[in-house]
């Protein structure tokens, strides 16, 4: 315990690294209020699909921890039904934001099946190159089967890393939290005795225990007799990525005439960010500027 007690531990959006290094397994827990008050805000969201989006988010902040990468991490379900579409990203600099669309009635618990028909798990991992140049870009799509979002992830790492992998994932109006296992692979000559401790152990863990301990005494409660460490704590916040330019850039590839349509008989054609709420206006002179590739008029006489 000495060695959990020496890192000072903050309450809020944080990510823990953690080993538990008698049974030869890795791991990681995630806890986000504030962040997940600001994605939750965003949208006048239905309880049932709420607590899926706060799963979500809290996923990408456990594999944003799990894979190194310099960039952005995303996780989309997409549907063909009442829920089209749920998208949750966390950058390498623990930025997290998130949104999902919706139609009619959402009950609870909402399974996967109740989003619709063709569902599809998408996890995009873009990473930067260097300024200026096009990201690199590696997506990884399996189907979404079951009625569980875990065990969507589960079989997503199953397949991708071939190391046996166990998630639990719990989101209510004030927290969003996520636990994860991973069979370390050089443990694998060790047999598999490790690996089962842990896995009965998390399987004592309740969602609502997962939502309202503090993650010091969890991670404690659950894996003391397992020699639990943690290697690092990672703060994590709200942010979006939206702009100006992109902004600009999404205008331009609407094409001249419908961008000019979108500020016909108003003063300016308003775009809300619908990530954070950011508005960005662009009157006639700036979609003007926008579509005259060789830039304003005086400059070429010069
Ligand atoms: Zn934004």
């Amino acid at each position: 315990m000495e060695s959990i007690d020496s890192i000072a531990l903050p309450e809020r959006d944080a990510l823990w690294r953690f080993v538990l290094e008698r049974s030869g397994v890795r791991g990681l827990l995630v806890r986000l209020d504030e962040s997940w008050a600001r994605v939750r805000a965003s949208a006048d969201y239905p309880p049932a699909l709420a607590d899926l989006l706060g799963q979500c988010l809290a996923a990408a902040a456990l594999f944003t921890g799990h894979v190194k990468m310099q960039g952005r991490l995303s996780i989309q379900l997409r549907a063909d039904g009442p829920v089209p579409r749920v998208f949750a990203e966390c950058t390498h600099l623990g930025r997290l934001r998130g949104i999902a669309q919706w139609q009619g009635d959402l009950h609870r618990p909402l399974g996967l099946s109740q989003l619709g028909d063709d569902r599809v798990l998408a996890i995009t991992i873009e990473t930067e190159v260097a300024t200026g140049r096009e990201p690199r870009r590696y997506q990884g799509l399996v189907p979404l089967e079951g009625e569980r979002i875990e065990t969507a992830f589960e079989a997503y790492f199953d397949r991708s890393e071939q190391l046996p992998t166990r998630l639990l994932l719990a989101a209510d109006a004030v927290h969003a939290t996520g636990l994860m296992l991973q069979r370390l692979p050089e443990s694998r000559e060790a047999g598999s005795e490790g690996w089962e401790t842990a896995v009965a152990l998390f399987e004592t863990l309740a969602e609502s225990e997962l939502l309202e301990s503090d993650p010091q005494s969890l991670l404690f409660r659950l894996f003391h007799q397992e020699g639990v460490r943690v290697l690092d704590t990672r703060l994590l916040g709200f942010g979006c990525s939206c702009s100006r330019e992109r902004v600009a850039n999404v205008l331009r590839s609407l094409g001249r005439e419908e961008a000019f349509a979108a500020v016909e008989g108003r003063e300016q054609a308003e775009i809300r960010c619908e990530f954070c709420g950011t508005r960005y206006g662009f009157d006639r002179v700036d979609l003007g500027r926008l579509f005259d590739e060789s830039g304003p008029g005086p400059s070429r006489l010069q």
